[in-house]
Formats: structure tokens, sequence, C-alpha cells
């Protein structure tokens, strides 16, 4: 068997091969050499890219795999490659082209479920991709409406759009994304649902006519589009639009003639109060979703398993009255980006990973001294928790995710944990714009330094880098000078320190045989649940406080004055290693402060990158689809 994937999925997919007997063969770029999906495969095969289907279909050939399993993403929903290996003797471990076609594309796959009877949104799916004709269908519709890329996947490819005016930038944009991403730039309009539930359900057929499902996952916490953290089954629901939910996906699944793992999606408005007319269907993903661990956790089996019986031929392990839903299970996804500046990607070297033995199961693609590569996506591991109920499943994952370590890449932990403990979510009244709506309250902005973690960083430097740097000797260390005489006073050292970039004074006193520190200014250190991590790195130390990174590095008092703050010089540079995806801006052109100025793609996303002042561009020669380093100079606003 070869995956032609990498990351999480593809260690998850060798861990069911391996299980079955099955020889498992690594396909990996350049980028994912000795990737840890590569060792823990049998064996190893070097491509250019993993959308490189020629590439792809020899290596597997001359690996001699029977079977190749697309995992997610990629080339995963690609009828022209599924047929591509079947045509090469490679069998596809995944539905039949077929009903690829059918339901691969959004726009496709509405039209055969309007034709089944299942409710669609209002808008427009058709051929037609004119700029005009769509803005005039976007009209009729009315506004707000969405347009998606029919080809789209991951929430990408999806823009809003408020006011006929905004109508032409936001298509230009979408189409801009859906070339990119799916290297397909159709779109369709849709109407847009105000108080959205995001509802979808795990079909599975056969090659023998069976279709089950295996019950619903909710998805509705989710950031611009994508799920962070996904749970079955989905919180008030009632058990009446629950089976017409499920009937509607296995009747859609049985329309197109449905082989193998697919899921079924629909977006609930909440607003008509979760009834059985209160769902339509949003589109078909025909392969196993990022998600699936949460039916697997739910109902008990094991759905890569199933993949590899069915693309066999053999007929579905379990029949419908077999597949009983057991207790309550979530998924967070921990990604490597920044709540604090956007979720900026965060990717790098993983100096610290501990996620075993938290008692819920992990699906990771790293280990401890591995990287993340700006070039893929920052999904760093996903948790899973099961328990008899929804509260007992979210303490179960809460739990978990405080007792993860992720040191290096910042991650989202933290911000994980506010979702998961939000009264919404806790009551199951979120919808799917909840996290947007309130992202100040949930921790998503900038915030203080990190009081406890700073103070926990710098015990560790006295403790750990001063002694190194200056052997103890009684002249000149303070602390061991043995001295019976207390008349003056505890000794008191003030020193500095750089806590996230910015200097704080800190003064050590002597406690007897130890040394406590403190703020100088007499600031208390406030009280953490779990004690701080802290990490010895090259330049300081990293402290995880309750999910979130603080770097606290020792000053050094003739350096004084080299990382000076001061006003913005003007520079827009790239935060993070990407490609160039959009410049705003012309030569010369005057801007405002806060304006965007041009856009950045990396780990999948595009993000906005804004003036920093008010003044006129000049272009550092830097042209669209460039890859560009992080700290890479991309224009300047002058004065
Ligand atoms: P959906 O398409 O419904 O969002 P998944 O969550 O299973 O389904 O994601 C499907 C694809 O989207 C995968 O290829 C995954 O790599 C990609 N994806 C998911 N989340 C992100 C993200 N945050 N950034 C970029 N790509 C993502
Ligand atoms: P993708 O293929 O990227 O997963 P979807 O069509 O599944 O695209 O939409 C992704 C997400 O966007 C949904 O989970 C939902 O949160 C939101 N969404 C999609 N369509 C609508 C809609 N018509 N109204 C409101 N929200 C929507
Ligand atoms: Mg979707």
């Amino acid at each position: 068997m070869l995956i032609a994937n990498r990351g999480e999925i593809a260690c998850r997919i060798i861990a069911t091969a391996h299980r079955l007997g099955m020889r498992a063969i690594a396909l990996h770029t350049p980028a994912d050499r000795g990737a840890l999906f590569t060792r823990l495969a049998d064996d190893v095969v070097e491509t250019p890219s993993y959308l490189d289907a020629p590439a792809i279909v020899a290596a597997a050939k001359a690996a001699g795999a029977e079977c190749l399993h697309p995992g997610y993403g990629f080339l995963s929903e690609n009828a022209d490659f599924a047929e591509y290996c079947a045509l090469e003797g490679v069998a596809f471990v995944g539905p039949p082209p077929e009903a690829m076609r059918a339901m691969g594309l959004k726009s496709s796959a509405k039209a055969v479920m309007a034709r089944a009877g299942v409710a669609v949104l209002p808008g427009y799916h058709g051929d037609n991709q004119t700029a005009k004709f769509l803005k005039e269908r976007a009209y009729q519709v009315g506004y707000p409406v969405l347009i998606k890329a029919i080809a789209g996947g991951g929430g990408r490819g999806i823009r809003r759009v408020d006011a006929h005016v905004e109508f032409d930038a936001a298509f230009e944009s979408a189409q801009r994304e859906a070339e990119a991403a799916f290297g397909d730039p159709r779109v369709l309009i849709e109407k847009l649902i105000l108080n959205p539930r995001h509802i979808e359900v795990q079909v599975f057929g056969d090659s023998h006519g069976n279709v089950v499902h295996l019950y619903e996952r909710d998805c509705s916490l989710q950031r611009r589009r994508q799920k962070l953290i996904e749970e079955s089954p989905a919180p008030g629901v009632p058990e009446d639009t629950r089976a017409a939910m499920t009937q509607a996906a296995v009747a859609a699944a049985k329309a197109v003639g449905y082989v193998g793992a697919g899921t079924v999606e629909f977006i609930v408005d909440a607003s008509k109060g979760l009834g059985r007319d209160s769902f339509f269907f949003l589109e078909m993903n025909t392969r196993l979703q990022v998600e699936h661990p949460v039916t697997e956790a739910l109902v008990g089996v094991d759905l890569v398993e199933w993949q590899f019986r069915v693309a066999a031929g053999e007929e579905l392990p379990k029949m419908q009255a077999e597949l009983i839903p057991r207790g309550a299970a979530i998924e967070a996804r921990v990604n490597a980006e920044d709540p604090e500046t956007g979720f900026l990607p965060s990717p790098g070297l993983l100096r610290a990973l501990k996620l075993d033995a938290l008692d819920v199961r992990v699906d990771s693609g790293f280990a401890e001294g591995d990287s993340i590569s700006p070039q893929y996506d920052s999904l760093v591991a996903k948790l899973i928790a099961h328990a008899e109920t929804r509260e007992a499943a979210i303490a179960k994952l809460d739990a978990a995710l405080a007792r993860a370590v992720v040191l290096g890449p910042k991650t989202n932990i933290a911000f994980l944990r506010g979702l998961l403990a939000a009264p919404e979510f806790v009551a199951g009244t979120h919808d799917t714009g909840f996290i947007d709506a309130n992202l100040e309250r949930l921790g998503a902005v900038p915030q203080p330094p990190d009081a406890r973690a700073a103070l926990a960083g710098v015990e560790a430097i006295y403790a750990d880098l001063a002694p190194k740097a200056a052997p103890a000797t009684s002249d000149n260390d303070p602390w061991s000078v043995a001295d019976s005489f207390e008349l003056l006073g505890p000794r008191r050292v003030p020193f500095e320190a750089e806590v996230d970039g910015k200097t704080e004074r800190f003064v050590a006193v002597a406690r007897g045989r130890g040394v406590e520190i403190a703020f100088r200014d007499g600031r208390p250190a406030p009280a953490s649940e779990v004690a701080p991590t802290v990490l010895v790195v090259d330049d300081g130390v990293l402290v995880l406080n309750g999910g979130r990174q603080t770097h606290v590095r020792p000053i050094d008092p003739e350096a004084a004055g080299e990382v000076g703050a001061g006003a913005s010089d003007g520079a827009v540079k790239a935060p993070m290693h990407g490609r160039l995806a959009a410049l705003a801006v012309t030569e010369g052109q005057q801007v405002e402060a806060g304006e965007r100025v041009a856009m950045l793609e990396a780990m999948k996303m595009e993000h906005a990158l804004t003036a920093p002042r008010a003044g006129r561009v000049t272009l550092a020669g830097k042209t669209v689809g460039d890859i560009i380093e992080q700290g890479a100079l991309i224009l300047t606003v002058g004065e």
C-alpha cells in the first residue's frame, strides 16, 4: 500500500496498515525528508509534490504497491487521479471516479441532491462564470451571500459578500484562491445562513450495494470556516432531526452509487430551532475527513480498516443495526499558530513535544525534534477524548490540553481551552460565527506578558544559565556566601531580562539557602493550575504556562539598546516564509496606515499585510508568485 499523503494522516494510515499486516510505502517531498511518517513506513519514495499524479502513480507501480490511499486533501477528491490509478493497475482506496465526479464538486453535488429531494440553499451553481452574471444572481438571491470555490475544501476559496459594491473584489479574490489551491477557479453563489450550525454525517458504502451512516459530527466551532473542535453527538439536535439528516445522507450516497468513506455536510439554520426543516445540504466530501476519529471513538470502529476492506471488495464489516453510538466524543485540532497575532502560522523546530500519557487519543505527524514546515498546513496534532457524557468528554479533553507540551512553535492550545470553557459552547448554543465574533473575549488578541511565565523563566535562567556563564565562587556568587550575619537584611540583586522581546525589571532576593525572584515593582505573580514547563534553549528559555508560550532571555548589559522598539520605519516584511499572493499597491502609491498592501500565502492560507503608517509606497522588487523568506522586505511606506 502506498500513501499519497503526509503528516498525521499518513502516520494514522500506516498504523492500521501494519495492524492488518500490510506493507506501507510512504511518498514524500523534499521538504518532508525524514518526517515521522517516513520513519514509520516500511519503504519511502521521494516525489516532487503530493499533487504530481504521474510521478505518484509511477512510484506506486515501481514499488509494487497494490493499492494507494490518498488520505485527505491533495489528490484525495480528484476523480481523474482515481481513474488514472485504476488504469495503471493500482487500486485507489476511495469511491469510484463517477461518484467522485458527481459529488466532488459542490455545484454538481447540489444538483444531485436537489434531484434526490434533499433541501439545498438558494443560489446559483451553474456553468456561467462571468462576473456580471454571477453578480446579478447574487443580487437576486439577496445579500449577504457566499461565493464558494466549487472545488473547494478546508474553508478556502470562500468569500462573504454583504453588499453589491463588494461583489467584484470578493469574486476576484475567491477565484484567485481557488485557482491557487485547487487548480480550478470556478465558483458558485449561495445564500448565507446567519445562525449556522455545521453538522455532517459520516457514511460508508461497499461494492455490494450496502450503505450505512455512522451518525453525525458537529463541527460548528470554526475559525474563518475552518474546523477547530468537532464532536458527536451534535448537542441539542432533536432525535427526529438527527434521523432525517442521517437518512438524507444515506439517500445521497445511494443516489450516486457511493462506495467507501464519505461525509455529507449540512448547514443547519439554528434560528429555525434545529427542526426537521432547518438543515440544508452543503457538500459531500468523498474521502476520509480530518475529524474521522470522533466517529471512530463514538462507534468503536477503524474507518481506515473499513476503507481497505471495501477497496478489496469485501462487504461492510458492520451493518446499520450493529453500529451503536456510545457516550460522547470530541476532537481538538492543535495548530502551530499564534492566536494573539491574528493566528499567524508559527512553523519551526519542535523543541519539546510531549503528547503521550494524556488519557486521550493523539494523532500527530511529529515527534520531538521534528520541524513543522512552512510549506504545509499548521496541524500539529489532533486530541480526541471519549467519555460517557458530553461534559465528561469536554473535561477529559481540557485536562489533556492542559498537560500537553508543545514548545518552539506557538500553538492554539490556550485558545482551544478557552473555547471548551466558553458558556455558549458548554450550553451548545454556539454557531459557526461564534469564534470570529468573540475573538477578544476568547483571548485571541495581543495579551500582556504572562507574569507567571516570566518569573518561572528568570528563575530558570538564574538556576541554569547564570552559574554556567560565571562559575560560582565565594567571590562572585552572592548566594553561596555562607555568612551567618543577616544584619543588613536579605541580599537583593536587581536585574533585567527580556520577556517576549520587552525588557522587564526583576529582583533576586536571598532567602535562607535559596533565591526568590520577584518583579521589581512588587507586582504579585499569579498562580497557575499546572506548574509551567520550562525549556532551556540557545537564546534563553521557553516557558509554557496554560498552553501559552513565553520566551525569556537574559539581558546582556553590553548589548543593551540593540533591540530598540521605536516608531515604525515603514518597512513591510514577510512575517513568515511564504509566497507573495498579491500586491495591492503600486510604486509611489499613497496609502493610509492599516491599509492592505499585499497578501502572503503561507501554510495554505492567505495573510493580509498592512501599511504600518501612512505614506508613499516604495516596492522592493518582489513580484507576485515569488517565494519570500521570513523577514524579507516586500515594500516600504515612506513618510
Ligand atoms: P472540510 O473540507 O469540510 O473543511 P476537513 O476539515 O476534513 O474538511 O479538511 C479538509 C482539507 O482541508 C484537508 O486537506 C486539510 O488539510 C485542509 N485543511 C483543514 N484545515 C486547514 C487549515 N487550517 N489550513 C489549511 N488547510 C486546512
Ligand atoms: P469547504 O469545502 O471549504 O469545507 P463548505 O461549503 O463545507 O466548504 O463550507 C465551509 C464552512 O463555511 C461551513 O462549515 C460553514 O461554517 C460555512 N458555510 C458554508 N456555507 C454557508 C452558508 N451558506 N451560510 C453560512 N455559513 C456557511
Ligand atoms: Mg466543508
